[in-house]
């Protein structure tokens, strides 16, 4: 997960949700990661990692593997 969190953070991108989201549409992605399985060692329970950029608010999102470290932009 670190190198997730470098490789955004190099983008600008740092953890976390632009303010004007609503809280449930987060509830529901991180609900839908909880029951994720990995492509990639087919890992079943998945990590929410939201990320905004500051200056615009712009949002991404990536379902990650405790397992293995995969991840996938939602
Ligand atoms: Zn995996």
């Amino acid at each position: 997960m670190k190198d997730l969190i470098a490789k955004m953070a190099r983008e600008g991108y740092e953890p976390g949700f632009p303010g004007s989201m609503e809280t449930a549409n987060h509830a529901i992605d991180a609900e839908l990661c909880a029951n994720g399985i990995c492509e990639n060692c087919n890992h079943v329970g998945l990590t929410y990692m939201p990320f905004v950029e500051q200056t615009s608010q712009d949002f991404r999102a990536f379902s990650f593997c405790p397992e293995c470290g995969n991840a996938e932009e939602l």
